[in-house]
């Protein structure tokens, strides 16, 4: 209820706002069957449409960094659109990552640092690995930033801190490079309280992403530990 509600305010908010671009959501990019829900899993080529479609309407693709800056420097730009990915599959790796090459699109990957090396014991999806890591770490098209240690609801989590610092420095010491950026698993309001986001703040991340569904708009600047993304799978 809480959810719907704030989500009601905000997409009020947007109708008298700029409206800046998207930050997008996957999880999954596979043509395989793996035992989560059906939302969370992207076909190829669905996945590749979206890529598309987003193009055609005139958005441009930018990394974090840069929109970091559209939104804090209110600058013009043409409606951009982030590419991120939650928790993470290896199968953004093999599957998404050729394509966002091919096409020379930046994008982000949070990764639950619980989750590197390992395979989860219900779908048996394989997550990614120290490699795939420091692959990305080496492409300047990826953006690595955090999703906790062992993906709980933070508002609910006994030591939020540690779960946002230890990802953040187990990340760091892989990618060789700050990791200044976060995403909140189960980003709505109901997840994601003042106090989770001031933490987020002083652990050092330079903003951090719900999954409050809304354009990012020249009102975002005042709340950068609570920007909105959409989720398309
Ligand atoms: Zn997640």
């Amino acid at each position: 209820m809480r959810d719907r509600i704030a989500a009601r305010r905000l997409r009020s908010s947007v109708r008298s706002s700029r409206i800046y671009g998207e930050i997008i959501m996957f999880h999954h990019v596979t043509d395989e069957y793996v035992d989560i829900q059906i939302s969370c899993r992207c076909p190829i080529k669905v996945f590749e449409h979206y890529l598309d479609d987003y193009r055609k309407r005139g958005f441009s693709f930018v990394s974090m960094d840069e929109a970091y800056e559209i939104i804090t420097n209110k600058s013009d730009h043409s409606p951009f659109c982030v590419v991120t990915f939650d928790d993470v599959p290896d199968n953004v790796f093999t599957h998404a990552y050729p394509i966002l090459k091919q096409k020379e699109i930046p994008f982000a990957v949070f990764i639950t640092t619980d989750y590197i090396n390992n395979v989860n014991p219900r779908s048996h999806e394989k997550y990614v690995t120290t490699e795939h890591l420091k692959a990305w770490a080496n492409d300047p098209l990826c953006t690595v930033g955090g999703h906790t240690k062992s993906h709980p609801q933070l508002k609910y989590c006994p030591d939020p801190k540690t779960e946002m610092s230890e990802s953040k420095n187990i990340l760091e010491t892989i990618v060789g490079k700050p990791v200044k950026y976060i995403a909140y698993p189960y980003g709505k309001h109901s997840s994601v309280s003042k106090r989770i986001q001031k933490i987020a703040k002083s652990t050092g991340f330079k903003c951090a992403l719900s999954t409050i569904e809304a354009p990012v708009t020249d009102r975002c600047g005042k709340s950068l530990y609570l920007l909105p993304r959409i989720p398309k799978f």
